[in-house]
């Protein structure tokens, strides 16, 4: 614990810790860890034929067995008694099957500290108060999709004053309040304090389309921010230009590009990524990525499209040490005009699986369905 500690709990999330054999060790005993606490971890391991003890270098690390975001949603893992889970979230998908997630104490005491230590970095923790506009679910209690859990935790980076949810509960279901968020922010607007946006990059374009035709171009206090996450696409495979996205931003918004945030995350890798201002998503010390070949999952060369997957060894509740997603990447090695030293990798788009639906797309095509 000690060790994870150093790790996870590091002010500078970027710099690598003084102990460079610190990350190695880590996961070596967390796979320890595992295998004795596990049985169908410790099976899975026995089948690949492989030992934690293998793990001797940093690039030993793409030998330990990857499981897919997918295997999550089909098999449940844990290496703690169900009852000592605090937290159960479930990744994207409305109508398909669903990860379920849970995180021990330990992991959650680690996890919210390097998210604070991360957030304070960037600059989105905050003590002074916002109105929040959640460009996505509203929480409630037949809903526990961990994207709806991940907007209502964004909220916590600074104060709240009020929350306004795009997708409002009805009590059976979700239905789109456009007038709601509209009538909310000319609210905001003429008020003293910082205006936040949290949600999926589709809904927030359709909300400044929607400004733009309405003729709305505020000047939204000092200190507003948008906070983005989830996927891009607008309906299947109609991609948004960055470039429109951020100046129609700042037309009906008055918010320059340097305070919209971008965020990388999985239900199944509980971390974050916040895209540089060259458009990266910066690898911390708290973690590595692996870029694997689609039909093989053997690592590709760095600058090489392949299955994005990763290694951390935050979570002691369930074997999370090493995931891969269906979300295509690339990675480089570093030397980012940003001024970051560190690997990053580019999101290059979703491995075709059918008939799963992210939680971005359906809330765009709930969105969508009465646009216009
Ligand atoms: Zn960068």
């Amino acid at each position: 614990m000690e060790k994870r500690r150093k790790l996870f709990l590091k002010r500078d999330p970027y710099r690598a810790p003084r102990d460079s054999g610190l990350f190695l060790r880590s996961v070596r005993e967390l796979a320890e860890y595992h295998t004795a606490n596990c049985e169908g971890y410790a099976r899975i391991l026995r089948e690949r034929g492989f030992d934690p003890a293998m793990l001797k270098t940093e690039d030993d690390l793409y030998k330990l067995p990857v499981l897919p975001t997918l295997f999550f949603k089909r098999n449940r893992l844990f290496s703690v008694p169900e009852k000592k889970l605090k937290v159960l979230a479930t990744s994207s998908g409305t109508s398909g099957s669903k990860s379920v997630v849970g995180l021990d104490g330990r992991s959650l005491f680690l996890g919210v500290g390097m998210m604070i230590r991360f957030f304070l970095y960037h600059r989105v923790l905050s003590p002074v108060p916002v109105n929040y506009i959640v460009l996505g679910y509203e929480p409630s209690a037949h809903n526990d999709m961990g994207a709806a859990k991940t907007a209502y935790g964004t909220t916590k980076f600074a104060p709240a004053l009020k929350r306004v949810y795009a997708l409002r509960d009805t009590g059976a279901g979700y239905e789109p309040d456009p007038e709601g968020v509209y009538e909310a922010l000319m609210r905001f607007s003429k008020g003293p304090f910082p205006v936040r946006f949290v949600g999926f990059p589709a809904y927030m374009y359709f909300l400044a389309d929607a400004l733009k035709k309405r003729g709305v171009s505020l000047k939204l206090p000092r200190g507003s921010k948008i906070l983005l996450g989830g996927g891009w696409k607008r309906f299947a495979g109609e991609e948004i230009d960055r470039g429109e996205f951020y100046e129609l931003i700042e037309k009906t918004l008055g918010i320059k590009r340097e305070n919209c945030l971008e965020f990388y995350s999985a239900v199944e890798h509980p971390m974050a990524y916040v895209k540089c201002r060259e458009g990266h998503f910066h690898i911390p010390a708290y973690s590595r990525v692996i870029i694997r070949n689609v039909s093989t999952l053997e690592p590709v060369e760095d600058g090489s499209e392949g299955l994005l997957s990763f290694i951390c060894p935050l979570v002691t509740s369930m074997p999370l040490l090493s995931v891969v997603t269906d979300d295509i990447a690339v990675r480089h090695g570093g030397g980012c005009a940003c001024g970051l030293n560190t690997p990053y990798f580019d999101l290059k788009g979703r491995a075709g699986v059918k008939g799963i639906k992210t939680c971005a797309a359906s809330a765009a095509e709930l969105i969508g369905g009465r646009d216009g």
